[in-house]
């Protein structure tokens, strides 16, 4: 039978799937002799039964029972005893941290009897009556599921009675009153009364952590962090301490280095007379943490202590939740701490330097994600000044947002349903606004420090965010703040929030590039850049050396061909010729469409063909010396005429006075009109239907190459087929395009060799590869089209229509569209790979779908062999470093 609970002096850190992150960190500051109070951690592997079968295993209670047993014996006192009650907390702790998304119940084991015995013990009744208040609100809104705003209007009540605003300003028999007032609405609310048996409310609290695995604000949390659906999360059960003791008591967070920039330092946040989750939830305003030093030498030189044993232990930047209870310091919680992009570059090359991590580990250590959102624009300095600007607040989570006002969760969501950009103004978030800080652009707050909240959720999710924005009014059921200078921003009204530096501004401030953009472009060096830069180099140059994959651009002009090449692409590795007709060139395209005979369409090929030589001359000219992929036209041809609707009312309208050319367009349409055009008459389809197209296209490949070798440049192009499901299609292609090569070379006296191959992206060319590859020179997976077919999923279509109901039952993840679905499209990949290789041993092999620019999915190219992956220019970096981080 499996172990299902584990002492804290029997897990360690490696352990976090089984003891989520939580309960292994707390075994593991154990082992290192850090001050924890003890306790025991159920697994996840107990939770995943129980939300599998609806019940607790078989051995699971005896197993808790033994423990509870021990921890008696250690602390010397039982359960809920009603001279000396022992009181456990139990708090949620799943393998990834999913801040303020499940459940914790504090001061289990406190009843009418026992509230007595801590009353004695502590020698404080005051102290004592708020913890079974505290307990029987957590209790009845996580457990019980009563509305929590129950709860706190019978607290805001009390207050008023007493004609205070603060919660200090209440004393024993307010408590004492306020615990009856909850039973009540405990009784009114379930038809039960609140459970007194201390191990009652242990084993309830237990399920309703386990069931918050579950909650909707949980899935909604992992559907954005893409954490695995069926991981189920730890319980921790703890002796309780208490910071809510006197003003000699008190809780905390800290961090071991500034989450938002990586510099060393006191980071953190402390409220005296406080139980722990006042904290987090940014219910009250905190101080400093460097203020602990006046407040209780002795502990701030201790906790200063244990934060350079877990930096060193850990090897990274660690937060830490503690609580000082009468002076004693205790430690709550550690884990390697969520940082902003910026902070993780910074951090990742000073552990470098100060000899803690190796150069792999570095690279390592951040991702092609945090990359990208350092790339993301932010405001125009030079802007700023002309700029109302209403207030300052905390730089919680960097980035420039811009958007309309809104200041609820549901007005956030509609509004960004319609297209809207909005920023959600909350006095403090809970994890019930979780909805709506996903849909906005940013996340400004009135109350709260870096670690509340809305700053930890924001940051995680790369996000920008003010927070603690103190001098705004806040006042949510209005729709509107108020500044410190009196303006007024209503709903719908534009601001601008900086979360680089905290400032937010009335109207619309423009935005700017980021240096690190500048830096890739070649208009910043690496050592004027500043300690970001600079690491982002350090980091890239190293990445760099490791890929064993080459990362190209989908460019398709030359602009964005050269910009790919500063950005660091090793070539194109898909150049969509269709993009080329869009425009003036359209019209040409048209009358390629309405020839009537042979010499017509002739015709209108020779008008295509040099502008097509000039646009390829442009991209070898950029990418000179690296390869070109060209691909030939793809779309279905009815893409470039107008729209059938529009076109049959206007020839309708005008009925016998319409025009000839409206008339044979209309019927061009009609005849080219394809109910399921994604599947019709494209790619190496069309070649074939449309006798001289391919032929032009290779023409213009083949003498634009030419010229530019005769120019004194290396080109460098390959021929990329579409669509090909069979080798016999490849094969008429490749003949006709190897006879026009022939030709151009004897014609121009400049011979430059070009490959030809074809995209994999049916299932048919995945699976039969092996005979393609002896047509091809190389592939390149089109994984767009290939997730296409594989799933039967119109791409144009499913992810508005459905795809979000899938996300929410679980079918994936993520949309297979965004990363790539390893099991059945990457199969057929691996497939090809295998066969288009047995084949031709030298095959290129490369990916040009969407896929090519997404971390994951770069991983899965480099462990299936791929040579190179292609992506939008702007994704260059982030593959680049990806595929670095998928050699090490
Ligand atoms: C693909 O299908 O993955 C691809 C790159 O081609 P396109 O997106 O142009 O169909
Ligand atoms: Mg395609």
């Amino acid at each position: 039978m499996p172990k299902f609970v584990y002492d804290f002096t029997e897990g360690n850190k490696d352990l976090k799937d089984l003891l989520g992150g939580k309960g292994a960190n707390l075994a593991e500051m154990t082992n290192l002799g850090l001050p924890v109070p003890p306790g025991f951690t159920i697994t996840t592997e107990g939770c995943r039964y129980y939300l599998e079968h609806g019940s607790l295993p078989e051995g699971l209670q005896d197993e808790v029972d033994a423990h509870l047993s021990a921890l008696e014996g250690a602390m010397g006192k039982r359960l809920g005893q009603s001279d000396d009650p022992l009181l456990v907390s139990v708090r949620s702790g799943a393998k990834f941290s999913m801040p303020g998304m499940m459940e914790t119940v504090l001061n289990i084991g406190l009843n009418d009897e026992s509230v007595h015995g801590l009353a004695a013990q502590a020698g404080d009744e005051r102290f004592a009556w708020d913890s079974y208040r505290r307990l029987i609100q957590m209790f009845g809104k996580t457990v019980l599921d009563i509305d929590g705003d129950l709860f706190e209007d019978a607290i805001e009540e009390a207050k008023e009675r007493r004609g205070t605003k603060d919660d200090g300003d209440l004393d024993a028999d307010d408590f004492k009153a306020l615990v009856d007032r909850f039973k009540g609405i405990v009784r009114e609310r379930t038809g039960r009364d609140f459970p007194t048996d201390p191990r009652e409310q242990m084993d309830l609290a237990t399920k309703a952590v386990f069931d918050s695995w579950n909650a909707d604000r949980a899935i909604l949390y992992r559907r954005q962090e893409r954490i695995p659906v069926d991981l189920g999360t730890a319980v921790n059960v703890c002796a309780m301490v208490f910071g809510n003791l006197g003003m000699d008591s008190g809780t905390g967070v800290a961090f071991t280095r500034d989450p938002a920039s990586g510099q060393q330092g006191i980071y953190g946040d402390y409220l005296q007379n406080a139980q722990g989750e006042d904290v987090v939830a940014g219910i009250r305003n905190t101080v400093p943490l460097t203020e602990l030093e006046r407040i209780d030498k002795a502990s701030y030189d201790r906790l200063l202590q244990i934060m350079e044993t877990l930096e060193n232990h850990y090897l990274d930047m660690c937060d830490i939740e503690f609580t000082i209870e009468r002076g004693k310091l205790w430690m709550l919680q550690t884990r390697v701490g969520k940082r902003t992009a910026a902070a993780a570059f910074r951090i990742a090359c000073q552990l470098l330097d100060q000899g803690l991590i190796d150069a792999d580990e570095a690279v390592d250590r951040v991702t092609g994600d945090q990359l990208a959102q350092l790339m993301f624009p932010r405001f125009d300095g030079s802007k700023l000044e002309g700029s109302k600007r209403l207030t300052k607040g905390m730089n919680a989570s960097p980035g420039a947002a811009v958007g309309k006002a809104v200041f609820t969760s549901e007005r956030a969501v509609e509004l960004a349903a319609q297209g809207e950009d909005v920023i959600l103004v909350r006095r403090e978030t809970n994890p019930d606004d979780l909805s709506g800080m996903v849909a906005a652009r940013g996340v400004l707050t009135s109350r709260g420090g870096k670690t509340s909240h809305a700053a930890v959720v924001a940051r995680g999710m790369g996000k920008t965010c003010v927070c603690g924005a103190e001098e705004l009014d806040v006042d949510v059921k209005a729709r509107r703040f108020t500044a410190a200078g009196g303006e007024v921003v209503s709903e719908g009204d534009v601001i601008s929030i900086d979360g680089s530096s905290g400032e937010v501004f009335l109207g619309e401030v423009p935005v700017e590039d980021s240096p690190v953009v500048r830096y890739f472009e070649g208009g910043l060096s690496a050592s004027d850049g500043g300690e970001l830069v600079q690491a982002v180099h350090r980091i890239m140059t190293h990445a760099d050396g490791r890929a064993r994959m080459a990362v190209r651009a989908n460019a398709d002009n030359t602009e964005d061909a050269a910009r790919a090449r500063r950005f660091g692409a090793r070539g194109i590795g898909l150049c969509r010729t269709e993009h080329m007709f869009l425009g003036d060139r359209r019209r040409l395209v048209e009358e390629l469409i309405l020839a009537e005979d042979g010499a017509e369409r002739q015709a209108a090929l020779d008008a295509l063909e040099p502008l097509q030589k000039r646009d390829f001359e442009g991209i070898f000219e950029a990418m000179d010396g690296l390869p070109v992929t060209i691909r030939l036209i793809d779309p279905p041809l009815h893409e470039f005429l107008p729209d059938i609707t529009e076109l049959s009312v206007r020839v309708a309208l005008a009925g016998d006075d319409a025009e000839p050319q409206d008339r044979r367009l209309l019927e061009a349409v009609r005849r080219l009109h394809e109910q399921n055009p994604m599947l019709g008459l494209r790619g190496v389809r069309l070649g074939l239907a449309i006798p001289g197209l391919f032929s032009m296209q290779v023409r213009a490949i083949a003498e634009a190459a030419a010229a530019r070798r005769s120019a004194g440049g290396d080109p460098r192009p390959e021929i990329m087929i579409p669509l090909v499901g069979a080798v016999q299609e490849l094969e008429a292609v490749r003949e006709e395009a190897a006879g026009i090569l022939a030709e151009v070379a004897e014609a121009t006296g400049v011979d430059v060799p070009a490959l030809i191959g074809t995209m994999i992206e049916l299932p048919r060319a995945a699976l039969t590869a092996g005979q393609i590859a002896e047509a091809a020179e190389f592939f390149s997976f089109g994984t767009n089209d290939l997730t296409q077919t594989t799933w039967g999923f119109s791409r144009d279509d499913v992810e508005a229509a459905f795809f979000s109901r899938y996300l929410e039952l679980g079918i994936f993840g993520v949309s297979p569209f965004e990363t790539l679905d390893r099991e059945g499209v990457g199969r057929l990949v691996s497939i090809a790979v295998e066969e288009g290789r047995k084949t031709r041993p030298g095959i290129k092999l490369g990916i040009c779908g969407e896929h090519g620019g997404d971390p994951e999915s770069v991983h899965f190219c480099h462990e299936v062999g791929l040579d190179y992956v292609s992506c939008s220019p702007f994704r260059v970096p982030v593959a680049r470093l990806e595929a670095g981080r998928a050699a090490i």
